[in-house]
């Protein structure tokens, strides 16, 4: 506990000095806001990662870390989850901005979609990220919500897991007793599933430098600009030839997690034409159908991305 930072909402008592977490005037003045959306939960605002383990260690499975807010707040009001602890790591030092360390950049879990397109090692080096952050959401939503937040929630359908996965990226993973490292290959487990342990705090992000000559690709299929996708796709490779080399296709929004098109990418590493990497699609991708469409329908728009994604790239667009 991080004495005035403790709170308990609803129909419990507050701590009237410290900050409430969404501004709410009733509850400063400890009135009776049973009516609200959300069940009720206890805030902790540490301000080390070590009062941040502290609280994991203790509360185990009913602790919840609050990063923007903007997937689990809404959880909240829709009780579609009720935590008994949010653990807000807003004010712990070090986990947010992007830096270049030889041939890693280094993403800080709290950098937000705002702040990471517009990071100049972004800029300069993973011109995927730059490409993908402008789909997420809206521009509200984008200023409070953190690629730690996105990776950690495991979205199927959502941009920045693919990204890592197309990046070759690893995950650190921060715990009491160190750091681990987690490729993002291994790290979604399923649909909203992931490694994290819940004494683990995503810390960062480790992306490699791409190689010289790298291209990259990103395109989505969503009913309006901003929705989640109903299929998307994020590459990156380097031109061979005829063909790629370390071609990533990875897929959102097409199975229960982001998925390496690695039969496709191996036709069109070879010089195939797109049409072959697409017929070869079918083996990569098994999509479940979802209010967003049937398989089938899934199938023919990853095919229709794959097509304009990878043309795009061939002509260096
Ligand atoms: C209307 C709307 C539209 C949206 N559209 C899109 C979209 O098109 N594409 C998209 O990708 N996203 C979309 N989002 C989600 C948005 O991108 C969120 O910002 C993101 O999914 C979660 O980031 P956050 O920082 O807000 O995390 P939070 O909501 O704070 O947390 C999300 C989950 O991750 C866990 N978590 C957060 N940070 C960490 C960490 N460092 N370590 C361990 N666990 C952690 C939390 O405990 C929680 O379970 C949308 C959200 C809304 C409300």
């Amino acid at each position: 506990m991080t004495g005035g930072d403790r709170q308990v909402f609803n129909n419990r008592t507050i701590n009237k000095n410290a900050a409430p977490l969404n501004g709410d005037r009733a509850r400063i003045q400890g009135e009776d806001t049973r009516k609200v959306k959300a069940p009720d939960f206890a805030y902790e605002r540490p301000e080390s990662l070590d009062q941040v383990f502290d609280l994991l260690e203790r509360h185990g499975d009913e602790a919840r870390i609050l990063a923007g807010g903007q997937s689990l707040l809404a959880t909240l009001n829709m009780r579609l989850s009720s935590p008994g602890l949010l653990v807000d790591i807003g004010r712990v030092p070090g986990l947010a901005g992007v830096a270049r360390a030889g041939q890693t950049i280094r993403i800080g879990a709290m950098t937000r979609h705002c702040d990471l397109a517009a990071a100049p090692p972004v800029q300069a080096h993973l011109p995927l990220l730059a490409r993908a952050v402008p789909h997420i959401a809206h521009p509200a939503i984008r200023n409070r919500g953190t690629i730690g937040g996105s990776v950690a929630l495991a979205d199927p359908a959502a941009e920045l897991p693919a990204c890592c996965l197309a990046m070759g990226a690893t995950m650190v993973l921060a715990s009491r007793g160190g750091e681990r490292r987690v490729a993002a290959a291994d790290f979604f487990q399923g649909l909203f599933r992931t490694v994290l342990e819940p004494h683990e705090l995503l810390a960062a992000i480790e992306v490699p430098v791409p190689p010289a000559g790298s291209v990259a690709g990103f395109d989505e299929l969503a009913r309006r600009h901003g929705d989640y996708a109903i299929v998307g796709l994020a590459a990156q490779g380097v031109p061979a030839g005829a063909g790629w080399q370390g071609l990533a296709l990875a897929f959102f929004g097409a199975d229960d997690r982001p998925v390496l098109a690695t039969a496709a990418a191996a036709v069109l590493a070879e010089g195939g034409g797109i049409a072959a990497a697409q017929a070869a699609l079918d083996r990569d991708l098994d999509p479940p159908g979802d209010l967003n469409g049937d398989p089938a329908t899934k199938r023919h728009l990853a095919r229709v991305l794959l097509g304009r994604v990878v043309g795009a790239m061939a002509e260096g667009r």
